[in-house]
């Protein structure tokens, strides 16, 4: 019998070593994690129902939901850990049939309260980790609250080696579901990589010149580039890349401390300068650190300063119902997502920077916050100076 044939019960070293650290059962290698997260809906039977996923969110989330022939149902955010905000939640609670609940930016969410919600309502509940590989609740992994979890080992990542991404459960028949499924896939032919790339780009571009809600002017033509993404961005796993990904997994744990000392250091050069202006996320207790976040005002103007120095910075999530649904129409109202995606600065922690990125970044940070205190305390309203 082949191992490929029956891959995912005779599963391989990386397999078995996913399982271990997310204490799972079933794990299948996957193209990316937007599959994942596809392939997840899929198999759960979930068609023509209402996702809930948090709308401080990367964009790929709602994708696999649309792509999936569901729609997703934004939720608003909380401050406390940046994941669905369960109280939101229950307000949607008879207009939904799953959640997607998104440990976002390496924090923790609040996936205990939301998992015994899902019960409650007998409804399925995914995980998307993503970005939170090494992080735990009270000593339990992330990936294992939930019905079915999904990880990627995509650019950016905690596990970073440019493509993959992994599904895993408890449940064997949801598992050969989703095998099954997948089987339909390809693995991605170059030119597709290609047409992700561009849509990627035409992402980034769309955003860099218009942010906030500016955005939603193009929400329509944007979700139709989006859609027509599907026959590039679904994909089978390449196996090239399980040797990479299973020597990094195995120094996950020091992949996270390393993380987690950059944002130390970022934090003791900020807390002096924390004020009104500019608050520290600290995410709760046990998630591992993405990007170290600030909430900054002046927001846009620091960015763009920022990248013309060619400082490594970003400012994800604008509210990703902006992407895809005209505000005018859906009356969407999610205020803390919004302040989020106006005010969010991320900064770097990972291998591509040091100390000198950490002390260049906290002093244009410092900068910032205090020139603009200075002006709120030398200048009267009429902008005289005092
Ligand atoms: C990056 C990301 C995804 C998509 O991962 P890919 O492997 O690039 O498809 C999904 N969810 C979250 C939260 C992400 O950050």
């Amino acid at each position: 019998m082949s191992l490929f044939f029956d891959g995912h019960r005779m599963s391989g070293k990386l397999e078995q070593l996913l399982c271990k650290i997310h204490q799972q059962s079933h794990c299948h290698l996957v193209g990316n994690a937007t599959t994942g997260l596809w392939l997840a809906l899929a198999a759960l039977g979930l068609r023509g129902k209402r996702i809930a996923i948090p709308n401080s969110v990367c964009l790929n989330v709602p994708l696999a939901v649309l792509l999936s022939g569901n729609t997703p149902a934004y939720i608003d955010v909380t401050l406390r850990d940046f994941g669905i905000d369960i109280g939101e939640l229950i307000k949607k609670g008879d207009q939904i049939d799953a959640v997607i609940a998104v440990h976002a930016y390496g924090s923790v969410c609040n996936i205990q309260e939301i998992a015994a919600y899902c019960k409650s309502l007998g409804i399925p509940l995914i995980e998307d980790l993503a970005v939170a590989q090494g992080a735990s609740l009270d000593g339990q992994p992330v990936g294992s609250f939930s019905d079915i979890a999904v990880v990627s080992f995509g650019a950016g990542k905690i596990i970073d080696v440019g493509h993959g991404g992994a599904v895993m459960t408890s449940r064997l028949s949801l598992m050969n579901e989703l095998v099954a499924r997948e089987a339909l896939l390809d693995v991605q032919s170059s030119s597709s990589q290609d047409a992700v790339s561009a849509f990627g780009q035409y992402h980034t571009d769309l955003y860099n010149r218009h942010y906030g809600s500016g955005i939603n002017v193009f929400s329509t033509a944007f979700k139709i580039c989006a859609l027509e993404l599907r026959q590039h961005i679904l994909c089978r796993f390449d196996r090239v890349y399980g040797l990479m990904i299973e020597e990094r997994l195995e120094k996950l744990d020091a992949i996270v401390l390393l993380r987690q000392a950059k944002a130390e250091m970022l934090e003791s050069l900020l807390t002096s300068f924390e004020s009104a202006s500019m608050e520290i996320f600290r995410p709760p207790a046990g998630s591992v650190y993405w990007r170290f976040n600030v909430l900054i005002e002046r927001r846009d103007a620091l960015l763009k300063s920022l990248l013309a120095k060619k400082i490594r910075i970003s400012s994800w999530f604008p509210s990703a119902d902006l992407f895809f649904d005209d505000r005018a129409v859906s009356r969407m109202n999610t205020p803390v997502s919004d302040y989020v995606g106006d005010r969010v600065l991320n900064l770097w922690v990972n291998e591509d920077v040091g100390s000198e990125y950490i002390e260049t970044v906290a002093s244009e940070l410092a900068d910032h916050v205090t020139v603009g205190n200075t002006c709120l305390r030398d200048y009267d309203s009429d902008g005289r100076k005092q």
